[in-house]
């Protein structure tokens, strides 16, 4: 497995604020010609039993994924976990804490949307929610499509739900130390997702490399649906001067919304390590991948 493998590492589905089951994505991925697959659902472990027991049904390589919600210098980043044992009791308690709070801000956030005249949408999102524990944006972008007050979840993120627009709320998550700690300590490697989406300076996106690094993360999205070409240059440089492995995913959520399909992204630069060249005692090998390999 090298840099041709089509690794899609990254993908939600309705245990989180994805529209389709495990069983769909790994349906999906199966047909786009993913040869080692991730559900990465935010804060949530929940659909990881069926997405590798489906993956390993299609002859599919799976490896167990999560995608944890981080506060850094007033910011929200995220960290996928790659490869953990997904039984992991510190895991699954900080991950319960880390979601723990989305109801209380999903109301905050219907009061706020509220205050500039759009009512309901608190009710409006749970409806979207596959899973109440997780309510997520996601949720209110979609009953604001619905309801026509924009005409779809991008322009939504345009115009609400982001710092400075009605309904954004701010709220602290884990922390990296945490995100990154609990991800090792159940086994797995720790990747920073799709780092062109913050809005960091330059500073403090060295400061949050440097301190990844220094916790022992080992990876960074450098090819992701969110990512042009000429990002992934530039986080594939960061990679090579920190000394991170590199992740390959499509952050698919919808095949409504989401405008990279799971699989269809380039290969990622040759002159990186996959982090899944890393993580090769860490697959779950389908049957039949086991016999040709
Ligand atoms: P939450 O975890 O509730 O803060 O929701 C964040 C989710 O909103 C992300 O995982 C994306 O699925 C979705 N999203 C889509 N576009 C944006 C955007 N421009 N900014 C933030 N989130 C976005
Ligand atoms: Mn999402
Ligand atoms: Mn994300
Ligand atoms: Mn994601």
């Amino acid at each position: 497995m090298n840099v041709t493998t089509n690794a899609d590492l990254h993908c939600h589905s309705v245990i989180s604020d994805g529209t389709l089951t495990p069983e769909e994505l790994a349906q999906r991925a199966k047909s786009q010609g993913v040869d080692l697959w991730a559900l990465t659902d935010h804060d949530e472990l929940g659909g990881q039993a069926r997405a590798a027991a489906a993956a390993a049904t299609l002859g599919l390589d799976y490896l167990t994924g999560v995608e944890i919600s981080v506060s850094f210098l007033d910011q929200t980043v995220h960290i996928v976990g790659l490869g953990f044992e997904a039984d992991n009791a510190a895991l699954r308690q900080g991950l319960i804490q880390t979601r723990g709070g989305r109801a209380q801000r999903a109301h905050d956030m219907a009061e706020d949307l509220a205050r500039v005249g759009i009512k309901g949408t608190f009710e409006g999102a749970l409806k979207y929610a596959g899973n109440h524990d997780l309510i997520s944006r996601t949720h209110f972008a979609r009953f604001l499509v619905e309801t026509g007050v924009c005409k779809d979840t991008y322009e939504v993120f345009r115009k609400y739900l982001t710092e400075g627009k009605p309904g954004y709320v701010a709220h602290r998550w884990a922390t990296l130390r945490q995100a990154v700690t609990w991800i090792r300590d159940a086994g797995g490697m720790a990747v920073v997702a799709h780092p062109a989406r913050y809005k960091f300076s330059a500073n403090e996106e060295f400061a949050l490399f440097t301190e990844f690094k220094g916790l022992g993360g080992q990876g960074v999205e450098v090819v992701t649906g969110s990512h042009s070409a000429a990002e992934s240059v530039t986080y594939a440089d960061v990679a090579l001067e920190f000394g991170l492995a590199a992740s390959r995913g499509s952050d698919f959520h919808s095949p409504e919304e989401s405008r990279t399909n799971l699989g269809e992204l380039p290969a990622l630069p040759a002159q990186l390590t996959p982090i899944w060249s890393l993580l090769q005692d860490r697959i779950q090998r389908a049957p039949q991948a086991l016999a040709h390999s």
